[in-house]
């Protein structure tokens, strides 16, 4: 058999063999792990460049953004990091992905904030939210929409004239805990910006496990996400099997993907699954509420799911014609991690290890959660627990969430931190 495992970035092509896939998602946040925040002992503070600096253009990024602009008076400005600004990973990698939330989520994320509202009313028409809002809003859409949605936001807030933007990958923050002013350490030139409110919404990107050094090569999970790509990737004429690791949202997707070839232009392909769970989770609307809003199934991957996987249905699906599931429960236990940065004072031998509220974004000195020191994060790598009426704790992720979660806690965030 051959087989891929996936590697970060977009796009790319596979070297002859085939593919194992393994679908989970690592955040961004381990990176963030390895910066150290040392503390600065600065006799004479320096005037603070901007009361706010926001890393991540992403969905996260761009509502924190938009929620700092509505709840920060004055005229002080934000500067805006990001290496590309192309809306994060649903615009740069997921364009041809269907979307699992309603339309109308869309539409409500941008239509939330006043700054957003007024880049609509002063935006030329037809545009990315007009084109959303002429879809049935209960229904799913390709991503390639929000897509549209979220590099029209980032081109109105880029004209702000409180927005100052760097195009630069943010290497480290020091905190000065005397001032509590942040210092961010950029690939730009100048290379640093102070302020006293710093928000990490550094996103997610596909992880990479060992794999023998006899394995096969990799398909990288964004290409797996993108059949035009995809399509190209497989061999047309000769027998071709490809592994896939995984069994929710991303997993089942590239699945559909991988079908849809097999059954079309690829009938010398097949498919392993390896999987912890034969059985599928999917959202389920109960009695007012959404049952597994955050970890299950939804839209066409939900459908695909039911009709043509879950449990025995794939023994006598079309699907199981192509795909052939092995059973590998009791497995590793967690596959996403979420380390915890560092700070460091005095010397910078001393290491004050960093927690984080998961329900108010605040990261804080472990043992004095109750002191605000200005850090904060959003988005996949940071996102907001929930209880369930099971009483089950989930993180809530998906962009609507972000944005309701933020206009609950920037309010906070900025009032905690004298800006
Ligand atoms: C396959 C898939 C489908 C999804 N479908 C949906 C959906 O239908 N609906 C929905 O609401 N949600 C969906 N989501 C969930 C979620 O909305 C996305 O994962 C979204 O991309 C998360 O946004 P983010 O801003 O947190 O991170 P990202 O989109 O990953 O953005 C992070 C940004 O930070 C930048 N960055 C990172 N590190 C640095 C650094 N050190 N310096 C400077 N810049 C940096 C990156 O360049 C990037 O622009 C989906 C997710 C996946 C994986």
């Amino acid at each position: 058999m051959h087989v891929v495992r996936i590697l970060p970035g977009c796009g790319g092509s596979l070297a002859g063999g085939s593919t194992l896939l393994k679908t989970a998602s690592r955040h961004t946040g381990t990176s963030f792990a390895r910066s150290q925040f040392v503390r600065l002992f600065s006799q004479n503070a320096t005037p603070k460049d901007a009361t706010a600096v926001v890393v991540g253009a992403g969905p996260a990024g761009i509502a924190v953004v938009g929620n700092l602009l509505e709840q920060i008076k004055g005229d002080g400005k934000i500067v805006w990091v990001d290496e590309q600004f192309q809306g994060g990973r649903i615009n740069r990698c997921y364009r041809e992905v269907p979307g699992n939330t309603a339309v109308k989520l869309f539409v409500d994320y941008a239509e939330a904030l006043r700054p957003f509202q007024h880049i609509l009313n002063t935006a030329h028409k037809p545009n990315a939210i007009t084109a959303l809002e002429k879809l049935p809003q209960s229904g799913t859409c390709s991503l390639s929409y929000a897509g549209d949605m979220l590099n029209f936001f980032t081109t109105g807030l880029r004209q702000h004239p409180r927005i100052q933007t760097v195009q630069a990958k943010a290497d480290s923050a020091h905190l000065d805990l005397q001032t509590k002013t942040w210092t961010l350490t950029t690939t730009s030139t100048p290379a640093s910006v102070t302020a006293p409110l710093v928000v990490y919404c550094t996103g997610s990107f596909p992880s990479t496990v060992p794999l023998p050094p006899s394995s096969p090569p990799t398909i990288p999970l964004d290409t797996a996400l993108t059949p035009s790509i995809l399509s190209t990737t497989i061999p047309q004429d000769q027998p071709y099997t490809i592994g896939v690791i995984g069994g929710s949202h991303s997993a089942i997707l590239v699945l559909m993907n991988l079908y849809t070839l097999a059954s079309t232009t690829h009938p010398l392909l097949r498919i392993k699954w390896f999987t912890r769970h034969p059985t599928l989770r999917y959202a389920v609307e109960k009695d007012g509420y959404i049952q597994y809003d955050n970890t299950g199934l939804k839209g066409r991957a939900a459908e695909f799911g039911r009709t043509q996987l879950d449990g025995e249905v794939l023994d006598s699906s079309e699907a199981g014609k192509f795909i052939t599931r092995i059973d590998c429960s009791g497995g590793k236990e967690r596959e996403w991690g979420f380390p915890v940065p560092e700070v460091r004072i005095g010397d910078g031998k001393e290491v004050v290890r960093l927690g984080k509220d998961a329900r108010t974004g605040r990261f804080y000195v472990e043992g004095e959660m109750g002191e605000q020191i200005g850090l904060f994060g959003a988005g996949i790598a940071f996102p907001e627990e929930v209880d369930t009426p099971e009483g089950e704790r989930e993180y809530a992720v998906g962009m609507w969430k972000f944005m309701k979660f933020l206009k609950r806690v920037v309010p906070g965030w900025v009032e905690g931190s004298r800006v």
